[in-house]
């Protein structure tokens, strides 16, 4: 029987991917959904998370789409009520934030997922598998993108706990803890800050490797024309791109796969096992990345910002 679930936050990402992932799979029964403004034709809708909770003991799993800052109260409330939760990417506004979700969730015995959309993009696992093979010698992530195109109007990104262009970039840097065989970690960064903005318009960070390989990432929201979802890999023996957020890959220049966006619906199937085996998944491990890239780096002030 499929598991009834909430959805929170019917706005960009609820209505691009998340409902028509759900409506697919027949292991989910969208049960209702909570926003303050919108709703779904012919589910019923909350304005309030807590109504819902109280209102709906049936309804086992709650999925947050909503942004980063508010989230940390909505899962509380959720897993205080005993329910699964799915995190949208990222998973909190703070480290402490997600650290304190996952112990309570630990307590309460339910399901967490810290879901990284971009890792479950078709070429990623092909990728992961070749490199393990071989020695890295570089990485690039080139993360450039419109950001009027891609987040029209959002003032939450500009806002503290919105982390500006990261929030694209930490899909990147999902892909690339997921894919490299061992850890790394940011030694400096620059990033450049909007004279009118709290969160950072473009991000250049150079991280350690422990095998001495050259790691590093540009991130950029001020892209015209074709846009740049790009990770560039040299190994000792051959050479891999992976572009298109994911879902193409060429090694040596020869396209090896170019799949189709199937990452949202990966996830909830995703989810559907981690709430079948009882289990959690909150790896932080691209946040981390993020945290640091602001803890190390130097700020430089730019152009103000207007949408
Ligand atoms: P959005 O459209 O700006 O916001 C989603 C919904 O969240 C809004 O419609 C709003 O619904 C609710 N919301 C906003 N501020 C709130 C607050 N302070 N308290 C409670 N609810 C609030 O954002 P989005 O683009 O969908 O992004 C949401 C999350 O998905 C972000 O973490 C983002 O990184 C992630 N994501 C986005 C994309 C994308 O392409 N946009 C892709 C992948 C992941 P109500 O006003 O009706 O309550």
């Amino acid at each position: 029987m499929a598991e009834k679930l909430a959805l929170v936050g019917i706005g960009k990402i609820a209505r691009d991917q998340h409902i028509p992932a759900i409506s697919a799979n027949p292991d989910w029964a969208l049960e209702a959904t909570v926003s303050r403004h919108a709703s779904v034709d012919g589910i019923p809708s909350y304005t309030e998370l807590q109504s819902l909770l109280d209102e709906r003991p049936d309804i086992s799993t709650i999925s947050l789409a909503i942004p980063p800052q508010p989230r940390f109260a909505y899962a509380e409330a959720a897993l205080k009520a005993g329910r699964n939760v799915m995190l949208e990417k990222p998973p909190g506004q703070s480290l402490a934030e997600c650290f304190a979700l996952k112990s309570l969730a630990e307590e309460m015995g339910v399901t967490i997922f810290a879901t990284w959309h971009s890792r479950f993009a078709d070429c990623v696992p092909d990728l992961k598998s070749w490199l393990a093979a071989r020695e890295l010698k570089r990485l690039r992530i080139i993360w450039k993108e419109d950001v009027q195109h891609w987040h029209p109007g959002q003032e939450w990104i500009w806002e503290p706990g919105g982390m500006g262009v990261f929030d694209p970039g930490i899909n990147a840097l999902s892909i690339m803890t997921e894919i490299l065989p061992h850890a790394v970690h940011v030694r400096d960064a620059t990033l450049e800050f909007p004279d009118n903005r709290a969160t950072p318009i473009s991000a250049e960070l150079r991280f350690t490797d422990p095998e001495g390989a050259d790691v590093s990432a540009v991130f950029d929201w001020r892209q015209q024309g074709p846009q740049t979802w790009d990770i560039e890999i040299e190994t000792t023996n051959a050479n891999a791109r992976l572009s298109l957020g994911g879902s193409k890959l060429e090694i040596d220049g020869e396209l090896i796969r170019e799949g189709s966006d199937n990452e949202y619906s990966n996830l909830y199937a995703r989810m559907s096992e981690l709430v079948r085996l009882r289990t959690s998944d909150m790896d932080l491990s691209p946040f981390i990345h993020v945290c640091d890239a602001f803890a190390l780096g130097r700020r430089v002030v730019t152009s103000p910002f207007h949408y």
